[in-house]
């Protein structure tokens, strides 16, 4: 029988925020595998855990992903972490998982730290409908390709960037959303400097271009205003009301349910259809 891929959250700053759960699991499992397995090592050293690793990132997940596989088909359970985080978000552990759920073995989610929920939560936009964008591209025009396909995006976006890139990624940003777009910057969740600004793109935009930005960032943006719905015509009545008249109703009414439906005045609505069936 096949083991177990279990997705390890790490801390993204406070180690405090490991779990009992997260604990056991990699003390159970036979096998870690790892981003960085320097970065992991720490991790266990502080938990007192010696496990063996295997190194899994962006740029072996072909041959590090075979490997895992196979020790996975051979009935050992493993741990996947990142360097910091939910594996598997914005981390190249979503390709294992795909192969694993291919290979039909079984994965399981332990929850715990996550950069993007926790910023969202924090954000103060609105939470009921959100896109996590990840990180926008260094290529121009795949980068121009994203923002513009976001252009009229009406849920609360959620952006990760690297401060280094943080002043460019706002200017573009503020050209695409406009400056007075709300946004709120989560830098350095659960550290000692935490902050969450909740400010306009312009306004950070402006004030990162005089202060280089320090630590890691979110971006939750706050989605587009809802367009109006443009107003029905009674042309657009007339022709709802044929549509209904084809499934049988009656003209009067067919004429009432689709002046209801476009908010037309349906006396003016039926004297039209009524002179139209003449
Ligand atoms: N898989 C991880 C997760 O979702 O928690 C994120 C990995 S991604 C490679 C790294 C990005 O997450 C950073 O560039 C930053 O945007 C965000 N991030 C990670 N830790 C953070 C922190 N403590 N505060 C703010 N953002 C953080």
């Amino acid at each position: 029988m096949a083991g177990t891929l279990y997705l390890v959250p790490t801390p993204i700053g406070n180690l405090g925020d490991i779990s009992p759960r997260i604990v056991n699991t990699l003390a159970q499992v036979s096998l870690i595998a790892a981003e960085d397995t320097r970065v992991t090592r720490k991790l266990l050293n502080y938990l007192n855990l010696k496990k063996p690793m295997v190194s899994y990132h962006r740029h072996n997940t072909e041959t590090g992903g075979q490997q895992v596989l196979e020790r996975l088909l051979a009935g050992e359970d493993c741990a996947l972490v990142s360097d910091a985080g939910t594996p598997a978000v914005s981390d190249p552990g979503e390709e294992l998982v795909a192969r694993c759920a291919q290979a039909e073995i079984p994965v399981v989610p332990i929850p715990g730290p996550c950069a993007l929920v926790s910023a969202l939560a924090a954000s103060g936009q609105p939470t009921g409908r959100f896109t996590f964008e990840g990180f926008l591209a260094m290529n121009k025009k795949n980068r121009r390709a994203h923002l513009d396909a976001l252009r009229n995006e009406e849920r609360t976006m959620i952006f990760y960037e690297a401060p280094h890139k943080l002043a460019a990624t706002l200017q573009d940003l503020t050209a695409t959303f406009g400056p007075d777009r709300p946004v709120s910057l989560c830098r350095e969740l659960t550290k000692l400097h935490e902050e969450i600004r909740r400010t306009t793109l312009g306004q950070a935009a402006a004030f990162y271009q005089e202060n280089p930005p320090k630590g890691e960032f979110v971006l939750v943006v706050h989605g587009a205003e809802p367009r109006p719905e443009p107003e029905a015509t009674l042309e657009d009545g007339l022709v709802l009301t044929g549509r209904l008249r084809e499934t049988g109703l009656s003209l009067r009414d067919a004429v009432r349910q689709a002046a209801r439906e476009l908010h037309l005045s349906r006396s003016k609505l039926y004297d039209l259809a009524l002179a139209r069936e003449r």
